[in-house]
């Protein structure tokens, strides 16, 4: 199964082109979209999801052409939004089996059986009867797992679910999303490079509206090998070597910028070859937006 998107443009009335050009196949499995705030992920997804239009382009999975039979797709998504909104004061059960009667789970027996096993499966149950408005980020992320798997979805799409996650919480999400078939395709779109990092076998980074990486993670890593170097230096150095260098990334280490640089040989000075993260490959293809993200 695949999910092939050919020439996604988007542009908002206000003149911001969310979607330029964007061409990418996705395969079955983890599928990471890494790209900064603004890069016009939740804008992709959205358009994956049905939600909204974009000005030209096509969407397939397999036979289905996703924007003129948007319902023939919604049967088979499942769909983890950015913003959830406000949940209601209602027990996750009640909630979740509501949601399972919009999604057309019309049999009670049968809805009440997938529920449970479906809290069962995000680790809620025992949480069960306690409001989902009441949850931590993390119960709320899981419990909107349970209710994107509700219909066995082929295309399961989770829009930045580690935001405001903390470790232990992002683990334990982490654990729930790759138990999540072998046969189905998630797209997880995220600005966090450990994401991606941790759980996909295909990638693509995007920004701008534009699609510049689109591979595995293994061989954007690859394809830096050898190329980047990192030093400690002070502070009021940094706009020297900022001139001087091809500065990728700076990282406060015990109060000091770290800085890595993208170079083809040794620059001297002091600087070490490092083996390439995953970090650096999303900084050289993002470079020009690498302040806006040192917090990220
Ligand atoms: P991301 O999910 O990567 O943060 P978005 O798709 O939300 O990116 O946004 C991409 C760009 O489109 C941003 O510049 C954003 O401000 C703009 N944008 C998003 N939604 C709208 C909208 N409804 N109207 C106008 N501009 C929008």
């Amino acid at each position: 199964m695949d999910l092939i998107i050919n020439n996604l443009s988007k542009t908002y009335p206000n003149g911001v082109k969310a979607l330029d050009n964007i061409s990418l196949t996705i395969p079955t499995g983890m599928f990471g979209l890494l790209g900064p705030n603004g890069a016009g992920k939740s804008t992709l997804m959205r358009t994956i999801a049905t939600l909204q239009e974009p000005d030209s382009g096509s969407i397939n999975l397999d036979d289905i052409d996703v924007l003129v039979h948007k319902h023939e797709l919604r049967k088979v998504l499942g769909y983890l939004p950015q913003e959830f909104g406000v949940y209601p004061s209602v027990s996750a059960i009640d909630l979740l089996n509501h949601m399972a009667v919009l999604k057309g789970v019309s049999n009670g027996k049968e809805r009440k059986e997938l529920v449970l096993a479906l809290l069962e499966r995000v680790n809620l149950y025992d949480h069960r009867k306690k409001a989902v408005s009441g949850y931590s980020g993390g119960m709320k992320q899981r419990f909107g797992i349970a209710q994107a798997l509700i219909g066995n979805p082929k295309l399961i799409i989770v829009d930045e679910p580690t935001a405001g996650l903390d470790p232990g919480e992002r683990n334990r999400f982490y654990n729930l999303l790759s138990e999540i078939g072998e046969n189905v395709i998630v797209i997880l779109s995220t600005h966090i490079v450990d994401d991606v990092k941790e759980l996909c076998s295909n990638m693509a980074i995007i920004n701008d509206g534009k699609l510049l990486y689109n591979g595995t993670p293994l061989a954007a890593t690859n394809a830096l090998e050898g190329k980047i170097w990192e030093k400690v230096i002070s502070k009021n150095e940094l706009p020297q070597y900022q001139k001087d260098f091809t500065v990728i990334s700076t990282k406060l280490v015990t109060g000091k910028p770290l800085i890595h640089v993208l170079n083809e040989n040794d620059p001297g000075n002091g600087f070490k070859r490092v083996p390439v993260n995953l970090e650096d490959v999303f900084f050289t293809n993002i470079m020009g937006h690498v302040e806006s993200l040192i917090e990220a």
